[in-house]
């Protein structure tokens, strides 16, 4: 197994400072993250989150400590940021949470702590820490994490172009006649061949199943006349891919060459929408405004989007109520959709950088209704 990050140099220490940065001017005392993808951001390492604690501590002065396991130390020292921090071991009856007390400081107000963090742990620490306030750092990580520097929006280029090529050979093999089941399959096979390391999901929603957004595939055959949702994505390089496209098996009748053609206006139209300084909620309301107007508003009822890097869902969303500005560096999906109950579904989504120049997409497969014999 290769390490998460190996293939993509990162500024750990950079990461780390602007960390300890944001909670000092947040008032905080600590940062404590957990084994997570916040973990993976500030250090590279990519530990299981297990009953044993591990946790990076960040503050506002001073070098980053991670506490881990003694018999994971080794490990966390061969992460690409670990000179960056101090690792310190605790071994089995010791207790790691009083550790992690002395190095927040006895005397903490105000304590962040990553989101993916165990309950069981954060609940130890609070005993600790009996004086401190307890937060979530979700915020503050999410802000610093969505801000992509250009190798992080380098590797989700390639991650989108290899998901491109994947959806490529798929359709070249055609689907008609194959389970759903089958389809994923090739999906995930084709994902792991342009280059990911893992496939994390194959939605094949055929026919009616189409109308459900999250989809299991099972043992339904796709006939023609079908409209297949695809819906998928992996890692490259520690970053994910998510895409999905709607094929129809066959000539597709008006109706669905009519509902197809709105979802394909308002992708666009939430595409256009992106600009540094419009907020989420506004290209929420643009590609929902053109979905609104052709009178399918009830079938369109998830998000236009979501920031993606690490994690296949993190911030910035692009939904009703998020009035952040969108900013250079942002990375997210616009994939809005029509569900229609029994029927089908439609869903068009690419993954969608902001730069200084504009936004650009990071996948180019055809967003036209690609009709297979
Ligand atoms: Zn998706
Ligand atoms: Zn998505």
């Amino acid at each position: 197994m290769t390490n998460a990050a190996a293939s993509t140099e990162h500024d750990y220490g950079d990461r780390l400072a602007r960390a300890g940065a944001a909670a000092a001017a947040a008032g905080l005392d600590a940062v404590v993250v957990g084994p997570s993808q916040d973990l993976v951001y500030l250090t590279g390492y990519q530990p299981l989150p297990l009953e044993r604690l591990t946790a990076l501590v960040v503050r506002g002065e001073g070098p980053a400590v991670m506490v881990v396991p003694e018999l994971e130390r080794p490990g966390a020292l061969l992460a690409p940021g670990a000179q960056r921090i101090e690792v310190v071991g605790w071994l089995d009856g010791a207790d790691p949470y009083h550790d992690v007390a002395r190095i927040v400081g006895p005397a903490a107000h105000r304590v962040a702590v990553g989101e993916q963090l165990w309950a069981s742990h954060l609940l130890r620490l609070e005993r600790e820490l009996a004086d401190a306030e307890f937060e979530t750092a979700g915020p503050l990580l999410g802000a610093l994490r969505a801000r992509k520097d250009a190798g992080e929006i380098d590797a989700l280029a390639r991650a989108g172009a290899a998901a491109d090529a994947a959806f490529g050979r798929l359709v070249t093999d055609g689907l008609e006649g194959k389970t759903e089941r089958e389809v994923a399959a090739a999906l995930a096979r084709h994902l792991l061949e342009a280059g990911h390391q893992t496939a994390d999901f194959t939605i094949v929603a055929s026919g009616p199943n189409g109308a459900s957004p999250h989809h299991e595939p099972g043992d339904r055959r796709i006939v023609a006349g079908d409209v297949v949702v695809l819906d998928f994505g992996g890692k490259l390089d520690g970053y994910c891919s998510d895409m999905t496209r709607t094929v129809s098996i066959g000539e597709p009748s008006e109706e669905v060459v009519a509902v197809h053609g709105i979802v394909r206006d308002a992708q666009q139209r939430a595409f256009d929408a992106v600009t540094p300084g419009a907020t989420g909620e506004e290209a929420d309301r643009a590609a929902r405004d053109v979905i609104d107007r052709a009178g399918f508003g009830d079938a369109f009822f998830h998000r236009t989007g979501h920031g993606i890097g690490l994690d296949v869902h993190e911030e910035p969303y692009l939904v009703a109520g998020n009035q952040r500005p969108l900013v250079a560096g942002n990375c997210f999906s616009i994939e809005p959709g029509i569900y229609l109950e029994g029927r089908f579904g439609v869903r068009i989504e690419d993954i969608v950088a902001l730069t200084d120049q504009g936004a650009r997409r990071l996948n180019e497969a055809p967003r036209d209704l690609l009709v297979l014999g």
